[in-house]
């Protein structure tokens, strides 16, 4: 049980966040098991730790050691610094259940990036590895191999950072480094690549660490880090430039002014939320590395709605927040049963960054199920509400897609009251409700 949480941990109004795993050694990424079974013993999800292992979570919670010692080095727990790259990116192949794994190796004293695909026969203790991609140059500090996605169309992609020494390999087609890759899932290249010898699929990207893919265009979307300015998020589309070492903004469709570290990000599509946040891009934002307390620069997760050609952002709001006094910030996320799941890499450590105090949170709504609550927050009440239509809504309301304040809540926009439909809509008369304003005084109550 842990009574202190809400200290450390600011979270959206209408959401609770509880802590599902601790005593992690640094926790990276997560992937959840596209249709995991009931079985308790099953897996469930996997995440990644920084200096070596991959660790099996199965639905009852319990934590298995998948894989260990993946590195061929001794890592340094340099936080900033050369203690921060290792094993980072994975995903799950939704047939086989297979893993793919972006990580670092050392080859005569170089580090290089490598990406390998693991088989289990139960899920829990890797049997064997095949390597898909090895001996690209890298550096430890930062801007190695990152994230790995299967898009929707069965292939394989790759988030490869330009290794901050050369940055121009970004721009240089015949360089791996400073692009996202798409290959079959046996590490070949497809025929219908931009270039069809080539495993490159975009190009000019700096240190981008995540991806995920949106459903309602079945496109894949990146993070990628700024120098000391506009880290960005970027809808990745064959062939195109995204402008790197010249510019951080070049096809990308928002960035950050002051660099925040965004990292993993996942877009709510499944339901885990209720309705009016389908589609919404929730985004984690490490900060600086290993800072401590709370920061103005990331330590938190924010959601964003894009518009309808995803070329800019309609709202965006802090979602999570680190308010406690260490280490602790987000950096893995992903949507898997009832919410959205974070890492934090660090945990409550205070003395030096190491290992064994990295946690797993979950976030979820508790508009759902909240017994004292007349009206049921659903998508068929929401589509019969007069709110849409009343003056009081503003733009702020308007961009997060907000209504049904009776049985969701009031708004945390600043809004100026200029009148109610309340008292003319269909909800009102059948579930008896007598009041105004909801938007402002918060939902109907028992
Ligand atoms: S609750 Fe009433 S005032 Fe608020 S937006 Fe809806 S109709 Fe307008
Ligand atoms: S009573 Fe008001 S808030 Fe509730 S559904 Fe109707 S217009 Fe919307």
């Amino acid at each position: 049980m842990d009574n202190d949480i809400e200290k450390r941990w600011w979270v959206f109004p209408r959401f609770k966040i509880e802590l599902m795993v601790s005593g992690l050694d640094l926790p990276v990424n997560l992937a959840f098991v596209p249709n995991p079974t009931d079985e308790p013993h099953e897996p469930l999800l996997y995440v990644t730790e920084l200096y070596g292992k991959v660790k099996a979570i199965t639905n009852d919670w319990k934590v298995h050691t998948y894989a260990e010692n993946l590195l061929n080095y001794k890592a340094n727990h340099e936080f900033p610094g050369t203690g921060e790259s290792g094993v980072t990116g994975i995903c799950v192949e939704p047939q086989t259940g297979d893993l793919f794994i972006t990580m670092l190796y050392e080859e005569n004293g170089e580090p290089k990036n490598k990406l390998i695909r693991t088989k289990s026969k139960n899920g829990l203790k890797i049997d064997s590895t095949e390597t898909l991609l090895d001996n690209i140059p890298s550096i430890k500090a930062a801007h190695q191999i990152q994230a790995v996605t299967v898009g929707f169309d069965g292939k394989l992609y790759v988030n490869l950072g330009e290794g901050m020494v050369h940055p121009e390999v970004a721009q240089d087609d015949n360089e791996l480094r400073g692009k996202v890759l798409r290959m079959n899932l046996d590490g070949s290249i497809p025929e219908d690549n931009p270039d069809p010898d080539s495993l490159v699929y975009a190009k000019g990207f700096r240190n981008p660490f995540g991806a995920t893919w949106r459903k309602s265009d079945k496109s894949l979307y990146i993070s990628d880090n700024g120098p000391a300015y506009d880290d960005r998020i970027a809808k990745v589309e064959a062939g195109k430039n995204y402008g790197w070492p010249q510019s951080m903004r070049e096809n990308s469709l928002f960035w950050w002014h002051f660099t925040h570290g965004p990292t993993a990000l996942a877009f709510m599509q499944n339901d885990e939320f209720p309705f009016d946040f389908e589609d919404e891009l929730f985004v984690a934002l490490f900060g600086g590395s290993y800072v401590k307390g709370e920061s103005i620069k990331g330590k938190k997760i924010i959601k964003m709605k894009l518009n309808d050609d995803a070329t800019s952002v309609k709202s965006y709001d802090e979602f999570v927040r680190y308010i406690g006094e260490s280490a602790a910030s987000p950096c893995g996320l992903a949507f898997g049963p009832g919410g959205l799941y974070f890492t934090d890499l660090h945990g409550e450590e205070n003395g030096l960054a190491r290992a064994s105090s990295g946690n797993i949170y979950r976030v979820t709504s508790i508009i759902k199920g909240e017994g004292e609550i007349i009206v049921p927050y659903t998508k068929s009440n929401a589509d019969k509400c007069l709110c849409p239509g009343c003056p009081t809504l503003n733009e702020c309301m308007r961009n997060r897609n907000q209504r049904l304040f009776c049985a969701g809540g009031k708004t945390e926009c600043e809004l100026e009251r200029k009148g109610c439909l309340c008292g003319e809509c269909p909800i009102e008369s059948e579930y008896g409700l007598t009041e105004f304003y909801y938007c402002d005084e918060g939902a109907a109550k028992k």
